[in-house]
């Protein structure tokens, strides 16, 4: 199958996750994660129509963005280092993962820096595991305060990688845990928090049927990985 059939593919099982959950055509927006993959691929992926994409690593990312029309969007979806907080403020629409107070703050002073308002992700452990990445719901709502009282960047909403599993059904509880967080957090600090970015290759209908406005989309879109992402920290 080719980038434009999967993407095509991919767009009509978005907007019919969408319909069974009733919620508007185009609520659910796809954000196409590009790592690993050549500038060409991204360039037909645009051609097909896609204009998100979501890139792991800063570095791998201003690689790419050249090659690309203006108008693409770029998310950056992995962990975000400190030195690197810069080029992503000039280059990103989006950092989805952002995963604690110190980095948002050090976000804040920079954006401040720069006269910018960049829209970010607080990245959630709904899975509660040792070795992930993100706040802790307790963490999260005890962080809160301080994080809701920076002005420079705009939280826009939550995101997660649940823990791994075979079954599609079984990550619904974790979408359903970020959303109700995002909804918590919304009525108690008057923010909109509109995104939510959830689900992958794997379980973005799930995700999408639970409230994701962004699901982040690789390996059924372009493929199989031929290697991993060398880590960006
Ligand atoms: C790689 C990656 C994805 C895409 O995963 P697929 O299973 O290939 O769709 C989504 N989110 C993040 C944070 C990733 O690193």
């Amino acid at each position: 199958m080719s980038i434009q059939q999967n993407l095509e593919h991919i767009i009509s099982r978005i907007r019919a996750a969408e319909a069974r959950a009733g919620r508007p055509k185009g609520s659910a927006r796809l954000v196409a994660v590009s790592k690993t993959f050549p500038a060409c691929d991204v360039l037909a992926c645009y051609d097909a129509g896609q204009r998100v994409f979501g890139e792991n690593r800063v570095q791998e990312a201003l690689e790419k963005i050249p090659a690309l029309p203006p108008d693409t969007e770029w998310h950056l979806i992995g962990p975000l280092q400190r030195n690197k907080v810069r080029k992503a403020l000039e280059h990103f629409t989006l950092i989805h993962a952002v995963d604690s107070l110190r980095l948002a703050q050090f976000l804040d002073t920079v954006a401040q820096e720069t006269g910018k308002r960049p829209r970010i992700l607080l990245e959630v452990n709904v899975g509660a595991e040792d070795s992930k990445f993100g706040f802790s719901p307790e963490l999260l709502e005890r962080d809160w305060e301080e994080l809701a009282r920076l002005g420079h960047i705009e939280i826009a909403g939550l995101m997660c990688i649940p823990p791994p599993v075979d079954d599609p059904e079984e990550a619904r509880p974790y979408f359903r845990r970020l959303r109700e967080l995002r909804d918590s957090l919304a009525v108690k600090s008057g923010m909109p928090l509109p995104e939510l970015s959830m689900g992958m290759s794997h379980d973005f209908e799930t995700a999408v049927e639970e409230g994701a406005t962004l699901v982040r989309v690789g390996t059924a879109l372009f493929g199989g990985r031929a290697y991993a992402p060398a880590p960006s920290f």
